[in-house]
């Protein structure tokens, strides 16, 4: 058991249940294992698999299944419960679980003297359309079936169009993905991007849109800025100029939608992690990852990077909450920099400080050991030094 200051723990075994199994759950689930060996710990998730989701794009070179961890495994690795289960939450719920401590799921009451929700803030997927693939499309197949099987199905002998929607840092992931796989392939296919916004990942220092923006067009992907999407039908698409708010179509046989995050079921808390609505502190329901914001000087971005620190912080501020001392620490994380990838061999990001963009190998290396930190948390061994 790894020594944590201002835990002394009391004789009671503590019960944690934590709803969804992401990044910050499981940062959580580690911290709690390592810090707290008999803390009897029950994880909820939808989902029968883990995924380690910041890799999705690179399925149009692996199989989908190297980014899974069958939620089994990693129970029987850390000794935890694992339900199979989509929970509700909701302010209310959250308001009557804090006095009740127990709440009831598939008809079996579950006690917990600390519940942690972790259930991410979800894809702006819209409803099912024929020759659109959107994130939830991504999660259940790989990139490379899923592309391969859609360009069969284009029976005339004319150069396929796939439109990639949405310049953030996803979309630019998998744009760039696909452009290689068609390389790989040897398939020839148009590609364009469609972006609401002037520029490309503008939440990045202008280094990135210089960068990203001077490859597409090395690489011959067609960019339209400031131009909305609106909708996909069998050979076209139908944009909007963001200006002039005029229609307009164009040829286009698939859609690759990439339009963000919904930033709703987002949970207010404090400095440490615990949940707050309507000014009422809910000493026992700690928050973490996209759908959390606290109120301190920490990063609220929403990335794995503030996810993973947001659990493994508001893990030990569960221990140190339920010890005799209750000495919480505050969430201070910044972050260290960000790294998006271009395919398999290009990388944008910055390091250490925003001005210091960097590219090419050394962006990608570092995304690469970013990754792999994550990978020995899974398999028990913690090498996160911030
Ligand atoms: C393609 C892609 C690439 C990315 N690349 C990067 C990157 O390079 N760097 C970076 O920092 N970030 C990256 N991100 C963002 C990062 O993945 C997220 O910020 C991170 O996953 C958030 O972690 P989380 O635990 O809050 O939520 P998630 O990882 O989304 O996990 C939420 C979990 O909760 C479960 N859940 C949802 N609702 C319920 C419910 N009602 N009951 C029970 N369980 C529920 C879900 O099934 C899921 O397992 C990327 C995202 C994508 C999609």
């Amino acid at each position: 058991m790894a020594f944590l200051p201002f835990y002394i723990p009391k004789q009671k075994q503590l019960k944690v249940v934590i709803v969804g199994g992401g990044y910050a759950g499981m940062a959580a689930m580690t911290a709690l294992f390592r810090y707290a060996p008999d803390c009897k710990i029950t994880v909820i998730d939808p989902c029968s698999q883990h995924i380690k989701i910041t890799h999705l794009h690179e399925t149009f070179r692996y199989p989908l299944s190297d980014l899974q961890i069958p939620f089994a495994d990693l129970a029987k690795r850390f000794g935890f419960r694992f339900i199979q289960a989509k929970l509700s939450v909701d302010k209310n719920n959250l308001q009557q679980w804090q006095i009740d401590k127990q709440f009831v799921l598939n008809d079996e009451i579950i006690d917990f003297d600390y519940l942690l929700i972790t259930t991410g803030c979800g894809n702006k997927d819209s409803d099912p359309v024929e020759n659109v693939l959107s994130m939830q499309d991504f999660i259940n197949n790989s990139g490379s079936e899923l592309l391969s099987a859609r360009l069969a199905q284009h029976s005339d002998d004319s150069e396929p169009v796939i439109s990639v929607i949405g310049g953030g840092a996803t979309g630019i992931q998998f744009l760039f993905e696909v452009k290689q796989f068609l390389f790989r392939k040897k398939i020839r296919a148009k590609l364009r991007l469609i972006h609401s916004r002037e520029r490309v990942l503008e939440q990045f220092p202008p280094g990135f849109h210089t960068y990203v923006e001077s490859r597409l067009h090395d690489l011959d992907i067609e960019f339209y800025p400031n131009t909305y999407y609106s909708n996909q039908t069998s050979d076209k698409i139908i944009l909007q100029d963001k200006q002039t708010k005029k229609e307009f179509e164009c040829r286009s046989d698939l859609s690759l939608l990439f339009v963000g995050k919904k930033q709703k079921n987002i949970f207010e808390a404090n400095c440490f992690g615990q949940v707050t609505i309507n000014d009422s502190l809910f000493k026992n329901i700690f928050v973490a990852g996209d759908c959390s914001h606290f109120n301190s000087l920490g990063s609220n971005s929403l990335s794995a990077q503030s996810a993973v620190r947001k659990g493994k912080l508001v893990a030990r501020n569960i221990l140190r909450h339920s010890s005799v001392l209750s000495l919480l620490e505050p969430y201070l994380h910044h972050e260290l920099g960000y790294v998006v990838s271009m395919g398999h061999a290009d990388a944008v990001g910055w390091l250490a400080s925003e001005g210091n963009v960097i590219t090419g190998l050394p962006a990608l290396t570092i995304k690469e050991l970013v990754e792999s930190q994550y990978d020995l948390l899974l398999m028990g061994i913690d090498t996160y030094l911030v």
